[in-house]
């Protein structure tokens, strides 16, 4: 019944680069795509990461263009002189405006700009590792559809304002529709860096979320005592 779903979560082969010189971010951003089913590699300076893509193949590279030794930039522009159509999500500073026009300029696909939430990397990782695979960017059920790509959300064609909590929670629940989500699990996934989430807050977000979906059909069930489940509406 969730088959169609689970082969949306079919990341388990992709390979991704992650070159980052910030220990702590690179360190959340690496566990985060693990707990995604990811195989990350990482690496800390611009030189390594050239070397990396120019030898090992993988299926995206995310790329802090603040990068010691060789710059982002630099390494973006020798990859794609080297005729690579990696895709490349790029990481920039609040402030980085012009770091980001250059980037996508020199070949970069997305761009994310620091602090982010992490279901929003989570969403442009998968928009990117997905290009190609013809898996489908948007989950239709019931009346409900949600653009993977564009995080957005239509109740009944029509778009539904939601926050990036709520959007990271109905990710996690849709991707795994009709199977149990343990509270932790939702907790896990809606955490950021140095970021709180206690298991009262997924009560609210859940409550929300349902308030939001009512006139979808689609309902998030609560399996007491052991998390949630996102049910597909009665085919009447
Ligand atoms: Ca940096």
């Amino acid at each position: 019944m969730a088959t169609a779903y689970v082969k949306l979560t079919a990341e388990l082969d992709m390979r991704i680069l992650l070159a980052e010189d910030d220990a702590v971010i690179a360190d959340g951003l690496a566990r985060a795509l693990r707990r995604n089913g990811y195989a990350v590699d990482h690496v800390a300076t611009g030189t390594e990461a050239d070397a990396a893509v120019a030898s090992q193949p993988f299926d995206l590279l995310i790329l802090d263009l603040g990068l010691p030794k060789l710059s982002g930039i630099d390494v973006l522009k020798r990859l794609r002189a080297r005729k690579s159509v990696l895709p490349v999500l790029i990481l920039t500073a609040q402030d980085g405006v012009e770091d980001r026009v250059r980037g996508l300029d020199a070949g970069a696909d997305d761009y994310l700009t620091k602090p982010f939430a992490l279901p929003e990397l989570e969403a442009r990782v998968r928009a990117l590792t997905r290009r190609g695979t013809g898996q489908p960017r948007c989950i239709e059920l019931g009346g409900l559809a949600y653009d993977q790509a564009d995080r957005v959300v239509k109740v009944n064609g029509q778009i539904v304002e939601m926050s990036a909590r709520e959007i990271g929670l109905l990710e996690v629940l849709l991707l795994r529709a009709g199977r149990l989500v343990s509270k932790d699990q939702l907790v896990d996934h809606l955490c950021g860096w140095g970021e709180e989430v206690s298991n009262n807050a997924i009560e609210v977000y859940v409550h929300r979320l349902r308030k939001k979906l009512e006139t979808s059909g689609v309902r998030v069930v609560t399996v007491r005592g052991l998390g949630y489940c996102l049910e597909k509406p009665d085919v009447a």
